[in-house]
């Protein structure tokens, strides 16, 4: 059975991804690490746990890039470009084939986002897998959630309600006819891709922005209460892939799923009109969709949604995700 230290030693320190700014890594008793000079440094964590946001025998290497892809979402979220991760494991045994498995791919995803793991904690107990990821930002270019202004149009990239119904197939919930959606859709909850480059794209032109990971409408109440502002959003204009949209043909239920299903990961943000243009081409040269669902009122913490031109109701309405 393997010690801490050999865990550690045989699958967290060697054949990584190294970045100059990185003085001093995994091995001593903490980082050493270099910020560019003038720039911001931006951190965050998150803690996915066994049983609460990951079942029971989930694939490692999902577990593993979830973990990561929240974090740098988060990141994404504020425009700024990751740079460092750290992570704190706690598991049952040291299993080596897990260990294998989740570790390959922490460096497959630090290789691909030119990230290094500079350091960590790893203890026996329930599964929990915590990030702790920083980036950079230049000055005054962070995005914030607080700064969306009346008549600022609403975005929002990708698709959404994907890995809520991808997560639905899995738990025998929504039936799929095709291989190609079940895996498309199941893929879109396993594996999320955080918007990096819309994110870094969107410094100094979005007022406000956010990763969407509790549903649409939750993520963007938080908007609305911290910039002090309403907003209506069209449902028609919702962003729905091909394969949800096969999947789930009743309307109701697939807006339902665009609205208020979670994990997507996709960044929701506000641009002023003066902005737009500039934005709309930043994105289709990154070839990232897009799409404008709204627009921000003066109306203090209001949302209106339309479908069709007219007020629009959920019937049964089946709020975003809470931990409590
Ligand atoms: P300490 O006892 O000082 O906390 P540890 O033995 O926990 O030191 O860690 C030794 C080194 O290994 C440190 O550099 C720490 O950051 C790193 N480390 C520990 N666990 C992990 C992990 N799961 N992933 C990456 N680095 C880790
Ligand atoms: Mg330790």
């Amino acid at each position: 059975m393997l010690n801490e230290f050999s865990v550690i030693r045989n699958f967290f320190s060697k054949s990584q991804f190294r970045r100059k700014d990185v003085m001093l890594g995994i091995g001593d008793d903490a980082a050493v690490t270099m910020v560019p000079a003038g720039q911001y440094l931006v951190t965050t964590t998150d803690t996915l746990l066994e049983g609460v946001h990951f079942k029971q025998g989930t694939d490692p290497s999902a577990i593993a890039h979830k973990s990561i892809a929240t974090n740098l979402s988060d990141l994404s979220a504020m425009g700024a470009e990751p740079s460092w991760i750290n992570l704190s494991l706690s598991i049952p045994s040291a299993d080596e084939e897990w260990l294998e498995t989740f570790s390959g791919k922490v460096h497959e995803l630090c290789e691909y986002y030119s990230i290094q793991l500079i350091g960590g904690d790893t203890v026996k107990g329930n599964l929990a897998v915590t990030i702790t990821a920083q980036g950079f930002v230049p000055p005054d270019s962070y995005l914030v959630r607080n700064g969306a202004k009346k008549n600022d149009w609403i975005f929002v990239t990708g698709t959404l309600g994907d890995a809520a119904a991808g997560l639905a197939i899995l738990n025998d919930e929504l039936a799929c006819a095709t291989n190609s959606n079940r895996l498309y859709l199941t893929e879109r909850h396993h594996y999320p891709s955080p918007r990096v480059l819309a994110g870094t794209a969107l410094r100094r032109m979005a007022s406000s922005c956010l990763d969407v990971s509790d549903g649409l409408l939750q993520d963007l109440q938080h908007i609305l209460e911290a910039s002090n502002v309403g907003a209506v959003v069209n449902l028609d204009e919702l962003p729905v892939s091909k394969a949800l949209g096969e999947t789930v043909s009743e309307l109701e239920r697939a807006l339902e799923l665009a609205c208020y299903g979670g994990d997507d990961y996709e960044l929701l943000f506000t641009v002023p009109e003066e902005h737009r243009v500039s934005v709309e081409s930043a994105m289709s040269s990154y070839n990232i969709q897009c799409t404008r669902i709204g627009q921000i009122t003066g109306a203090t913490n209001k949302m209106e949604l339309r479908l069709r031109g007219q007020s629009y109701r959920f019937d049964e309405v089946n709020k975003g995700y809470k931990h409590f």
